[in-house]
Order: structure tokens, then C-alpha cells, then sequence
């Protein structure tokens, strides 16, 4: 049986085929030819990043960033648990522990008042995750990191073109990470940038990015040849990547105007079942704008949440949910954590559902989804009735 409504489809803005062909017939295809410039060219310009340096992933950025932060075994690093593997990949892969902190109810990002407490003598980095693409409260961490000497990373993977009072997100901490892979806003298959917003991480970054060597130094005239200078590896995305990212970055405003129709359109329709408090739908703090990343809705239990991912499953709609807390995980059991040690985290990851949400979804196909949560919702106050 085929998935009527998807919950992601890939949005083709117009200009990539024409992109990638000019790409083949300008015979550079590998790394860092005139594609892979002009990304970075657009991201610092649109994002007020010192320098952007594009990967072949945000997993790959964040590793960077890791390296960047000299994370060595016995560093401690800060971190939601209610993320995806690769922010924690990054410094556990180091040898670093991650610290796991506990997420705010309203946004489901990292709770800064829990921040300081988890620091000791051996903390390096704080890692902040701007779930769905909303920000995480940047000030109140940015002078924790400061007064504690933190190197401050953001993985906004999920929060390209999104600000936190008129800054773009990616451009706050010392470092950040975008993410172009097929889920998320603008998007090249597989694809990542890395933000370098510290000006005394770029050339490491450019070492770290190219194999350990000092070959940027060289094609930029600075060095009369290259050689091996640090630990590397190869973080370099293919110039093919980039230009059809290059066509999703020149319709920056355009996709993010649609994506927040099909989200205002959710956000509207849901928020009868919101008032009568079965649903709660998100909260986009003051100061903080979104870039409708994502559409989660909290069930009031774990059961209801199950129930109406089956309920609509039957009617061909996914909508998936996730994470499973990291520190819940093989790997988080391993680092000595146990459920019940972040009561939110477990809390809401057990109720979250997330709808379908792209750009070419249909008013039409909308108005079905929210059909069919509604007809959950009447049989669920059908049952608790007769009950
Ligand atoms: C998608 C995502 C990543 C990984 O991005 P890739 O580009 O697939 O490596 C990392 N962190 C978060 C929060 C993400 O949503």
C-alpha cells in the first residue's frame, strides 16, 4: 500500500539540474570549485557568519567543531539528550563524556537554568540543539560560557534561516553546524556547512576540513606548497552537492514563506483541540523566530501518542515521532545513565508526534490530516465517556 501523505518530500526549488550542469561542464567536480564558494559566499552573507565552511554533512561539521574544541578523553561536554546521535557522536567520538542536561516543557530545547550546575573542572563545550528551528535561550548561555571559559557550539542543523533577536541562528556561539540533508529546510541530498564565528578556529577548521594539510593556505598564494600540518580528514563535500545547493540557498525567503503557511495552517486548525488542553501544540518564545522546521503536537500520553500514529498510519499519513532519549540509549546506558534521570526528556519524547510538513504539501492534504486527528480525538472523548 503506498503512503498517500509522505512526511517529507524532497522540494526540487527550479535551478539544480541547470546548476549541476554547469558544474560537469565546467570540468571541476570535486571539492571547492565556483559552487562550493558561492554557498558559503551566500550563507555568510544572508547569516552574518564570520566564515562558512561547507561539509559533506552537519555530522561532519560537528566533528569538526569537536576537533576545534581539542576534546580529549576526561572533558565533559553539555548536551540535550533529546537530540540526534550526531551531537553527541561528535564528542563521545573524542573520547569526551557527554553530559546530558534536561529540556524546557515549552520549547523542548536545552534548559539553561540547568546548565551551570552540570559544569565541574572538567567541562569543555556546551552543545545547544535549537530544536524545530527554534532557538534556545543564546544570551543566558552565551555568559554562562563566558564566565566559565566554554567553547559554545550550536548544531543548528534543524535552524537554517532562523533568529534569535535579529540574529541569525549558526552565527551566536563560537562555532555552529547546519545541516542540507533531504529532510530538512534547504537541501542537497546530503550536505552540511560548518560556522565559524570565532575567528581564531578558521584556519584550523580549513586544515582539520582538507586531510590535515595546509592546502587552502596554498591555493590562496599564502604558502609556496602544501604539506601535512595537524590530524585531518576529509570533510570536503563534492562541488556537485553544492550547486544544487546553490539553487535551494537563492530561494531562501520563498521556501521558508511556504514552509510557514503549512505550519501557521496546523498551528490554526489544531488549536480547537489545544484549547480544550487534549493537545499542546509549540510555543515559539518572545525574541525567538522561527523557521518552521518542524510540527510536533504533545499527546496527553504515551498510549494516545501510539494510538494516533496507528490512526492515521491506517489512513496512509506518517507521522513519525522521535528521539529516544540519548541517554536512554545502549550507548547513554553505557556513560552510566538511567532511565528516569531527565524526567522532561523521557516525559515529552513518549508524547510527541510530528506532522507532515513540506513544501508542496497540499492545503488539501492538511485539511485530511487534521481530519483524521480530529476523528481520533472525538473517539478518544467517545471512549473516556462510556467509560
Ligand atoms: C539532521 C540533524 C543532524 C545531522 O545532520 P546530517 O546533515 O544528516 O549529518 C544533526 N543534528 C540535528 C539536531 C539534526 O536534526
Amino acid at each position: 500500500m503506498a503512503v498517500r501523505i509522505p512526511f517529507n518530500k524532497p522540494y526540487i526549488a527550479g535551478k539544480e539540474m541547470y546548476y549541476i550542469a554547469q558544474a560537469v561542464a565546467g570540468g571541476h567536480i570535486a571539492a571547492d570549485g565556483p559552487f562550493t564558494k558561492r554557498c558559503a559566499a551566500m550563507l555568510q552573507a544572508e547569516f552574518g557568519i564570520a566564515k562558512a565552511v561547507m561539509t559533506p554533512s552537519c555530522t561532519a561539521a560537528l566533528e569538526i567543531a569537536a576537533m576545534l574544541c581539542n576534546l580529549a578523553p576526561g572533558d565533559e561536554v553539555i548536551l540535550p539528550s533529546y537530540t540526534f546521535v550526531s551531537t553527541a557522536n561528535a564528542v563521545v567520538r573524542l573520547g569526551a563524556r557527554p553530559v546530558f542536561v534536561d529540556i524546557r516543557p515549552d520549547t523542548l530545547n536545552i534548559d539553561e537554568e540547568l546548565i551551570e550546575r552540570a559544569i565541574t573542572p572538567r567541562t569543555r563545550a556546551i552543545f545547544p540543539v535549537h530544536y524545530a528551528g527554534v532557538s534556545c535561550e543564546m544570551d543566558r548561555i552565551m555568559e554562562i560560557a563566558g564566565r566559565h571559559g566554554l567553547i559554545v557550539v550550536e548544531d543548528a542543523a534543524q535552524a537554517v534561516n532562523a533568529n534569535y533577536r535579529g540574529r541569525s541562528l549558526g552565527s551566536i556561539g563560537h562555532l555552529g553546524a547546519y545541516s542540507f540533508h533531504e529532510t530538512k529546510n534547504y537541501i542537497c541530498g546530503e550536505g552540511g556547512a560548518l560556522c565559524v564565528n570565532a575567528p581564531q578556529y578558521a584556519e584550523r577548521a580549513e586544515v582539520i576540513r582538507d586531510k590535515g594539510t595546509n592546502r587552502s593556505r596554498f591555493l590562496r598564494g599564502m604558502v609556496d606548497k602544501y604539506t601535512w600540518v595537524d590530524v585531518g580528514s576529509s570533510y570536503v563535500p563534492c562541488e556537485v552537492s553544492c550547486a544544487f545547493l546553490c539553487a535551494q540557498l537563492e530561494l531562501l525567503d520563498e521556501i521558508n514563506e511556504r514552509r510557514r503557511e503549512v505550519y501557521n495552517f496546523y498551528r490554526d486548525q489544531l488549536a480547537p483541540l489545544a484549547d480544550s488542553g487534549w493537545l499542546r501544540l509549540p510555543t515559539i518564545p518572545e525574541g525567538c523566530e522561527g523557521n518552521a522546521h518542524l510540527f510536533f503536537a504533545l499527546l496527553p500520553n504515551a498510549q494516545q501518542r501510539d494510538a494516533l500514529i496507528a490512526h492515521l498510519k491506517q489512513h496512509e499519513i506518517t507521522a513519525p515521532f522521535h528521539y529516544v532519549p540519548l541517554h536512554t540509549s545502549p550507548v547513554g546506558l553505557r556513560f552510566g545513565y538511567r532511565p528516569g534521570d531527565l524526567p522532561v526528556t523521557e516525559d515529552l519524547s513518549a508524547r510527541l508526534i510530528r506532522l507532515p510538513l513540506f513544501y508542496e504539501l497540499s492545503e488539501f492534504e492538511q485539511s485530511e490530516v487534521v481530519a483524521r486527528i480530529k476523528e481520533f480525538a472525538a473517539g478518544v472523548s467517545t471512549r473516556r465517556a462510556a467509560a
